[in-house]
């Protein structure tokens, strides 16, 4: 079994037993989700599996989309657009996003959060979380924009 597999065997367990009942669509839609590293939104999604499951519509992506989310196999990344995307890495970690192209990529740097006791010291919150994105262009742009 490689990662992914193992993943996915986790992510079906899960399911299983969040009480959640696997069709084959989901199955296909949680396979993608662990496969593309990509953070996809749920149109590029629905484009992937459409010649698979010819009867699906975005609706049911969005909705099996909904599903994961409930039981917290993915995170919904919204950024102010219509469109949301998906991510399945649900440890804690930040993304570098591309003016370009709008790739993003995950990266790890813990020692950020000690910015939460800081917040919570300073401010008297009760902090749940935080977000950042840095922005720039991805190595891909850089080569094209190089030619
Ligand atoms: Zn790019
Ligand atoms: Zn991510």
């Amino acid at each position: 079994m490689t990662v992914s597999d193992h993943r996915l065997q986790d992510a079906i367990d899960t399911l299983k037993s969040s009480g959640v009942r696997i069709t084959p669509q989901r199955h296909a839609v949680l396979e993608f989700l662990l496969n593309a590293m990509t953070h996809p939104t749920a149109d590029e999604i629905y484009k992937a599996l459409e010649s698979k499951f010819p009867n699906m519509s975005v609706a049911t992506v969005y909705n099996n989309l909904r599903v994961f989310k409930d039981i917290g196999l993915v995170r919904e990344l919204t950024y102010g657009d219509s469109s949301s995307r998906f991510d399945c890495n649900t440890s804690d970690h930040y993304h570098a996003i591309c003016n370009n192209c709008g790739k993003i990529v995950d990266f790890h740097y813990p020692s950020l959060n000690e910015v939460e006791s800081l917040a919570e010291q300073v401010t008297g919150f009760d902090v749940s979380h935080h977000r950042m994105e840095v922005y720039g262009t991805c190595s891909k742009c850089q080569t094209e924009m190089a030619h």
